[in-house]
């Protein structure tokens, strides 16, 4: 048995196919490419919630961390789920990524929205042209060499929820959108 099959095992176990079907339930999403509303219960940050069985027991899990174990395996001891899309409710694995807390506090993704002065070292036209081709926001990140959030922002100034305006982003950008 390879370590991989292991760790597939294990998640298998973790999560029982029902477990899934109900999780889906409470998804929204308009486009796989696109965040993953979470509509069920939130806690005070927004971060969904989720009953799932641990070690035999119910156990209220965040509904993104569910996520991750789900698509992408198992979260390392310690490490936080951070959103590259700096949605706190959505469950998209595209945008999810496990970081220790450092990462976690240098990417914001525990303490709000603040704007991330690596904007400027990223060229939006190719980042652009790099979603498209299907690079995720991880990828895009790496190649920029910035957080994952700064690509989300950079990549969709209308922001998340719809009401960030492009007037909370850099005339550079503006004056690109307008053009
Ligand atoms: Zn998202």
């Amino acid at each position: 048995m390879t370590r991989d099959s292991i760790r597939q095992g294990l998640v298998e176990e973790l999560q029982p196919a029902d477990e899934i079907t109900r999780f889906y339930r409470f998804v929204s999403k308009s486009d796989e490419m696109e965040c993953w509303i979470w509509t069920g219960t939130r806690d005070r940050k927004g971060y969904g919630r989720f009953t799932a069985k641990r070690a035999g027991k119910r156990a209220s899990v965040g509904a993104h961390r569910f996520s991750f174990e789900r698509f992408k395996g198992e979260i390392p001891q310690g490490f936080h789920v951070c959103h590259a899309c700096d949605n706190p409710s959505c469950v998209n694995p595209d945008h999810l990524w496990a970081g220790t807390p450092k990462e976690n506090d240098q990417d914001c993704c525990a303490k709000g929205r603040k704007i991330a002065p690596a904007r400027r070292k990223i060229d939006r036209s190719e980042a652009l042209t790099l979603r498209a081709q299907g690079w995720s926001y991880l990828q895009l990140a790496d190649h920029f060499s910035v957080a994952p959030s700064s690509i989300s922002r950079v990549l969709r100034p209308l922001g998340w929820g719809g009401q960030i305006s492009l007037n909370q982003h850099s005339p550079r950008l503006r004056a690109k959108a307008q053009s």
